[in-house]
């Protein structure tokens, strides 16, 4: 695994850099946005590209996102969308994705599906004034979320309710033998440590800063995500939904209380890429 901040600045996509190859076993994780509850100055709400063998997802789409999304993959080039959840934080740009797709100069993009808490497709399309039927469905293909596993594209993909005031996902992303966890937001659960297992890399949220009378289901504190990615046993936490009106280094602090790896704080355009830890596939 070797994170690293990108040094690029420019608006386009890096088309130089191009998909990943196919079956080269690796998994790269980049962060679009990682601004808790509303953008920041420096970083969108939240949203994360995972790409494997020349395959593009996206967790989360939230305001801000569809913008620097840009400069990490071309407009048209993502191949599945999954929404842990529709707070505005982490699902509005899909409305600004859609106008987009339909469109765009050289005619309507193919639809391509979206994952997402049930009636998504319905509060989106309201979200953008548009009557729920058809809604966007000329350009997303929806799907209801459910816990459980699934394949998409590469990935196999397993996702369980978390602890937040509205029905929302957190994410176990596998391939080549890697895991990537997500925690999307939640208060404190067993279902984050069991989906977190052994994982080599933990996105989790870090809202809160400690102190007393916080609500129980709702968000993590530095220290609880610490505590979280300790006993899953994760390799790299790394700290996410970070609240702009935060001291970043308070939740690193905390959390460098509770757990005993590497952490990081998530920022926009840092790319993590892990290397598979198996045989290749033929
Ligand atoms: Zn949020
Ligand atoms: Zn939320």
């Amino acid at each position: 695994m070797r994170p690293r901040k990108s040094s690029k600045v420019s608006s386009g996509p890096d088309r130089a850099r191009g998909p990943l190859q196919p079956y080269c076993g690796l998994v790269r994780l980049t962060i679009i946005g990682c601004s808790g509850s509303f953008p920041g100055p420096d970083s969108p709400a939240s949203s994360y590209l995972l790409e494997a063998e020349g395959f593009r997802m996206l967790i989360d789409l939230g305001n801000g996102a569809l913008g620097v999304m840009q400069r990490h993959v071309g407009l048209f080039d993502i191949d599945a969308i999954c929404l842990s959840h529709l707070h505005a934080d982490h699902c509005l740009d899909l409305t600004s994705y859609w106008v987009a797709r339909r469109y765009a100069p050289e005619g309507p993009q193919p639809p391509i599906p979206v994952y997402a808490p049930e009636r998504a497709a319905e509060r989106m399309a309201l979200a953008y004034g548009l009557e729920p039927d058809p809604g966007m469905t000329d350009t997303f293909t929806f799907t209801t979320l459910t816990p459980g596993t699934r394949r998409i594209g590469p990935f196999l993909i397993t996702t369980r309710r978390m602890n937040h005031p509205v029905e929302t996902y957190g994410f176990r992303v596998e391939h080549g033998g890697r895991i990537v966890a997500y925690s999307a937001d939640t208060g404190p659960c067993e279902a984050l440590v069991d989906l977190s297992r052994r994982a080599d890399l933990l996105l989790c949220e870090a809202s809160f800063l400690d102190g007393p009378g916080l609500p129980g289901n709702l968000h993590l504190t530095g220290r609880q995500a610490g505590e979280h990615a300790e006993r899953a046993g994760v390799r790299h936490l790394v700290l996410t939904h970070l609240v702009p009106w935060n001291d970043k280094e308070c939740s690193f602090a905390e959390a460098s209380g509770t757990f005993t790896g590497p952490i990081s704080l998530a920022v926009p355009g840092q790319e993590f890429e892990l290397t598979p830890s198996g045989p290749l596939p033929m």
